[in-house]
């Protein structure tokens, strides 16, 4: 089976892919019924074939993927065609597999890209991806669902919307203006501390936690950076549950795992920067009842916004009221053989390799039942 590994990508995750590419290449890798090739995604969107044995190489020594963006090995995509080279030659490919988070990668665009190319590819389609990174939107559909939600307001900036997709700043008299009827608007619900979220963005990049009203204009001005559609949160008091889910049709979970942030909250730093940022534990301390009724709204959080293949769903479990709420869809979530997703699948007995061979298992079945 000839398999392409996107990694790299055009979003503010693309340092994080590097690291989640350089743990699935090396199991690949070990596959002998698998022929491997690498595409590595610059910032900029441009790609290039990378050489597997400097690519292994590198993983080994740093635990990182790199892109070399040599002109010689640079790919395009063609429509109806595939992936080609300089040579114009079209690369033999049975499986894409985009080890790629935000946008650009998670977001349903690139699985459009490879679907206008014919090529099947592992995780969610268009829809599913797209309502994944789309915080709010995924929100709307589990609450059309009965499932529960986090309270939110969300805050558009007309201004940005209306010239640019996204990574525009409000100017300061707009920015003061929507933080002033942000407050009120917050003040009329759930009240402060908040949450600010950009809508689409992952890693908990660009989001800040906000204690009151004074700091909120700073935080608006970090999300609008990211996205110009931001989400504010009531912040809550919890515990962070997390639940894989894996399959395409009638998906399974397996036990949830808990994150215990070290931080104020499990910010970017305690994800990826600080060893001691965040303590996983695997699988969480929970009753069982209360283990399945988490894992069965995962999975009907996933099947709700058409997910595929695989996803993490994470939860929050309220401290005082004992209540779920789902938070939010990863649908390539982090990958590194340490990271939560791999993790908990290993845990519910089925390993790294075994998962990986699950994941492209499902991707010819979708693809299958697509053409
Ligand atoms: P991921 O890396 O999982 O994709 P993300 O950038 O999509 O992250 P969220 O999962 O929405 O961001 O939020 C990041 C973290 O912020 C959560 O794991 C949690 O620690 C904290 N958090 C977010 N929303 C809330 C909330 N409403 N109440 C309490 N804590 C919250
Ligand atoms: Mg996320
Ligand atoms: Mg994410
Ligand atoms: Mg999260």
């Amino acid at each position: 089976m000839n398999v392409v590994v996107l990694y790299g990508g055009q979003s503010q995750e693309h340092q994080v892919s590097l690291i989640s590419a350089a743990g699935v290449i090396r199991e690949l890798e070990k596959m002998p019924d698998v022929s491997l090739s690498l595409a590595g995604i610059t910032l900029e969107g441009r790609w290039f074939l990378q050489d597997k044995t400097e690519q292994l190489r590198c993983a080994r020594e740093t635990g990182a993927l790199t892109i070399i963006p040599d002109p010689e090995s640079a790919l395009a995509l063609h429509p109806g065609e595939g992936i080609v080279d300089t040579s114009g030659t079209v690369l033999p490919v049975d499986c894409v597999f985009p080890v790629l988070h935000g946008a650009y990668g998670e977001d349903g665009t690139i699985q459009g890209l490879l679907e206008m190319c014919h090529l099947p590819y592992v995780g969610s389609g268009v829809t599913g991806s797209a309502l994944g990174m789309d915080k709010v939107r995924a929100k709307q559909i589990w609450e059309q669902n009965n499932l529960p939600v986090v309270p939110y307001i969300t805050v558009t900036d007309a201004i940005t919307v209306n010239q640019a997709p996204s990574g525009k700043n409000p100017g300061p008299d707009a920015l003061s203006q929507i933080t002033q009827t942000a407050t009120e608007r917050i003040i009329g619900t759930f009240g402060f501390p908040v949450f600010v979220k950009p809508n689409a963005a992952g890693s908990s990049v660009g989001i800040t936690r906000v204690e009151d009203s004074a700091h909120l204009g700073a935080a608006l001005k970090r999300a609008f950076r990211v996205d110009a559609t931001v989400l504010i949160e009531q912040a809550l008091t919890v515990r962070e549950i997390e639940t894989a889910v894996l399959g395409n049709s009638d998906p399974r979970t397996f036990p949830s795992g808990e994150v215990i942030p070290s931080h104020q909250f499990y910010d970017y730093e305690a994800k990826y920067t600080d060893p001691a940022g965040a303590a996983l534990k695997i699988p969480a301390d929970l009753d069982p009842a209360l283990a399945r009724e988490i894992e069965e709204l995962s999975r009907q959080a996933f099947l709700a916004v058409g997910a595929a293949g695989l996803a993490r769903v994470d939860c929050f479990l309220h401290r005082e009221t004992r209540q779920i709420y789902l938070n939010e869809i990863n649908t390539l979530p982090g990958f590194t053989p340490i990271s939560m997703y791999p993790k908990m699948v290993q845990e519910g007995g089925v390993t790294y390799a075994e998962l990986l061979r699950e994941l492209l298992t499902l991707a010819l079945e979708r693809d299958r039942h697509r053409s």
